[in-house]
Formats: C-alpha cells, structure tokens, sequence
C-alpha cells in the first residue's frame, strides 16, 4: 500500500482546480458533490457546464482565468490538476514546494494524493484506490460494493449519528458500548432504517437506549436471522441474504442448502448441519430450536439457513414463533421459494393473462397425505397446481387431481433439481406424471400442473422432437 486513504475536511479551505478538459471537469463535478470550495483556473470555462455546477447545493465556485502558476497556494487544502504538460509539472511543484497534497490526473509521478473511486451514501463513504494503476479496475470493485451495499446505509448512519450523544449521556457503565451499537447495526433497528421504516427504527432505538440505562445481568443475547437461501444456484440469493452471511458467527443449514451457498457465509463462521440426510431422520425441529436459541444466547450472530423460502413449506413459522417466546431478536430474510426458481429457468409462466388465473402451492409429502387432500379446489382449468415434496406421491397427486375431475390431459411436468448444475425438466401430461416423476430422477423436484407448463421450453423441445419422429 502505497497510498493511505484518508478524508480530507473539506471546510478547512478551498481546493484549487487547474484544467478544463473533460478530467477537469469529472474531477469539478467530485469535488462540488462532496461539497468542496473549489477555485477553478479555466482556460476556457464552459459557461453551460459552469452555470450547472454552480447550481450544486452546497459550497463555493470561483472561477478563476488568472495564471495558476501565480497563485497564493497557502489558501489551499488541496490542489487538483488536469491541464496537460508543462503546467501539470508547474503546479504539482509548487504544491509540493509547499506541503500541499496534490494530484495530478493520471501522473501518479506528479503526485502526493491520488483520488479514488468514491461509493456516496450520505454519511457512508467507501474510497477505492488501486494506487493510480487502474481507475477501470477500481471502477469495477466500485460497482461490486455498490451492488452489496444497502441502498439505505447513509440513513442508517444519520440515525445512529442522531443518537450517539443521549446514548453516551444515559448509559449505565455495565452496558458496553460496542456490544449495544452491535446489536443495533446487526439487528431488527438496523434493518428497518434499511428498509426506510424510519420512524419505527427510530422508536426502537430510542427504547433501547432508554432501557440501557439500567444495569445489564450477564451478557447480551445475540441474533437469529431466519434466511432463504433460494433454490440452489448461488446467484439467486438475495443481496440481505448475503449481508448476513457475511456477518454470520454461526450457520445452521438445511440438507437443501448446497455447498455452492455456503461458501458465500463468511469463512469463520462456524457451519453446523441440521437437516435430514437420505433415510436418516436427522436431528429433529426441537433440537434445532434449542441449538438457535443456545447460539444466540452466546452471544452469537446466527443464520438460520433454509432453501428457498424460509416461509413457504420451511418451518419458518414455528421457528420465529419459538425465538419470540425465548425473546431472541429475529429478523426474517425472504428467499426465493422453489417454484420461483425452477419456474424462471424452465422458462414456464405460472399466470397467463386468461389462462392461468390462479395459483396453488400446496404440498404432498407422501402418498397418504396426497390421498387425503382435498384436491377438489384445484380442477378449475385455470388453476396452475404447484406440488411441493410431491416427487414420491405423484401417483397419488395424479390419481387425487383426475377423480376430482381435472383433466387427464392437462399439460404437466416434473421440474427437478432447479436451478443447480444437474437440473432436468420433464414434460407430459397429468395422466403420465407418475412417469414423468420417474424420468426425472432424483428429488428434491417439484410437480406443476396446468395449461402454462405448454408454454415451457421443455415443452417446445419436447414438441419438436414429437414432430420430428411423426415426420419422420
Ligand atoms: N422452503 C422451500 C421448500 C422446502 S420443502 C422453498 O421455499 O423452496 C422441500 C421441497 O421443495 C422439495 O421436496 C421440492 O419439492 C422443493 N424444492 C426445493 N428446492 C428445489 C429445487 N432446487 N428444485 C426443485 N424443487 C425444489
């Protein structure tokens, strides 16, 4: 590291600007953003581009035609320079004559300072630098934060900036600091300042600031965050989902959850297995309850990490009803549920405008539960009927669906393993679906029923192929 970064106070002075092309003018724009007084020595000010800079909120503008090389340089806090040859030389001497940081636009050799890339949030600022060896490289590391960064930060930053002092004022001494300030960045405050509920999280930080007012027993209990983790391909996590990850002391993942996902949790975080594998019954809802409440006790940032949707045939519920009872803060993040998932890649709309107006998920774990459903709801033609854990009954789905009296022709598919590198859609009719089940292979997969599943690519190729054998 070559270059330290550092936050220049941009009221301290002014800042000189010499140059007029378009790195003059990128570097004005900066400067007035971040809400510099900036003196601009211009050969040939564009008037357009000056009238609109000098409109910017905050800060002066003086545009100055006079020779940068006279100048009074103990007025500046910085100087800046894209003018070209000789005069670049001239001013970064003189700058540097005087101890002042200077830069000059791509002369690193010219240079005290170099300004980087710059991720604005209001009060969260990132700088990016490479050490002047590649602004597009520190263009794409740009773009990468922004995409992981929550929208809302520089609010979150304000919020707790509101509170810092009263904060201060009331705490008792056996609250520490660090620990409450944690607890709100990583908890359900934060996350409502980030999702722009501003005046709930500014109530609860209130209390919560109150209430550390009195003496603390033993140490503070930690956090569970209940995630979806989507259906398997790791891109298909949300960017929360990810933020938590990130964060996470503990994971506590589901046999859905692939390698491919866990490797975006941090790489301390420690990884415990608490789901079912094949024929093994695993180690049960209650366990899991106690092992989340436990970690958080500790003090822990948890993950609870569930494929697809935490909410939808998860468990999510009875977990977030038992963390409340056991006052452990939660805070749920939403994924993106199987049939989302599988239905987006096989390229199969589950509602079309006139043809499936209604939406069914519903679950048939095994044969017996199927039997017993009461598929009667679910014969409206317009109905699309997706089967959750259905993969084992689909003889039972099928026979349940047609009694009631959905057609035996109506288009469906088995739409395996979604989403990960060995996905596999089949396509047929309801009458073939214990069939089509078969093809498949293994699970987990779900079964879809209705007009739409025409409209998948499985069915164009499957379309085609019949085509091209009757043809032939
Ligand atoms: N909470 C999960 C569902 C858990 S129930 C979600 O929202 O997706 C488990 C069932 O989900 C499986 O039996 C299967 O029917 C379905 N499923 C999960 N991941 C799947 C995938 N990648 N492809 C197909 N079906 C999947």
């Amino acid at each position: 590291m070559r270059f330290l970064p550092v936050f220049l106070d941009l009221d301290s002075g002014m800042v000189a600007l010499v140059g007029s092309g378009a790195a003059a003018l990128n570097k004005l724009r900066l400067l007035r953003a971040a809400g510099a007084n900036v003196r601009w020595y211009s050969s040939s000010a564009d008037v357009a581009e000056e009238v609109l800079l000098a409109s910017l909120p905050s800060g002066r503008l003086e545009v100055s035609f006079s020779d940068p090389l006279q100048a009074d340089y103990s007025e500046f806090v910085a100087v800046v320079s894209a003018a070209g040859g000789a005069l670049d030389e001239g001013v970064s001497a003189r700058a540097r004559a005087r101890n002042i940081p200077v830069n000059v636009v791509d002369r690193p050799d010219l240079s005290t300072f170099v300004v980087p890339a710059v991720v604005d949030r209001g009060d969260v600022v990132v700088a990016i630098g490479t050490g002047g060896a590649s602004p597009v490289l520190a263009r794409r590391v740009r773009a990468f934060i922004e995409a992981v960064l929550p929208a809302r930060i520089g609010e979150l930053a304000a919020l707790l900036r509101r509170h810092r002092e009263r904060f201060a004022a009331v705490r008792h001494k056996s609250v520490s600091p660090r620990r409450f300030w944690e607890r709100v960045v990583d908890g359900p405050i934060a996350q409502a300042a980030l999702a722009g509920r501003t005046q709930a999280a500014e109530a609860a930080l209130t209390r919560a600031i109150s209430e550390s007012a009195r003496p603390q027993q033993g140490g503070q209990d930690g956090i569970v965050y209940l995630v979806g983790a989507g259906p398997g391909d790791p891109d298909l996590l949300t960017l929360r989902a990810l933020q938590v990850l990130q964060n996470a002391d503990v994971v506590l993942y589901d046999d859905l959850v692939g390698e491919a996902v866990l490797d975006r949790a941090r790489r301390d975080a420690e990884r415990v297995f608490v789901g079912k594998r094949k024929g093994q019954s695993g180690i049960g809802q209650d366990e899991i309850n106690r092992r989340m409440v436990e970690a958080a006790r500790r003090g822990h940032t948890v993950v609870r990490l569930k494929g697809g949707d935490p909410f939808i045939f998860g468990r999510g519920g009875e977990e977030l009803a038992h963390l409340r009872q056991a006052n452990i803060a939660t805070v749920v993040v939403p994924g993106v549920t199987a049939a989302l998932g599988c239905a987006a890649e096989a390229g199969l709309p589950l509602t079309y405008r006139n043809e499936a107006t209604r939406l069914t998920f519903v679950t048939a774990h095994r044969a017996d539960e199927a039997a017993a459903t009461d598929w009667s709801t679910l014969t409206d033609p317009q109905t699309t009927v997706v089967v959750y854990m259905g993969l084992a009954s689909a003889q039972a789905v099928r026979d349940g669906l047609i009694a009631a009296g959905r057609a035996a022709n109506t288009p469906a598919g088995v739409l395996a393993r979604g989403t990960r590198p060995d996905t596999k859609a089949v396509v047929g009719t309801l009458a073939d679906l214990p069939e089509l089940a078969r093809q498949a292979g293994e699970g987990p997969a779900l079964l879809v029923i209705g007009e739409v599943v025409a409209r998948s690519d499985a069915w164009h190729t499957t379309c085609s192929v019949l085509a091209q054998e009757l043809a032939a």
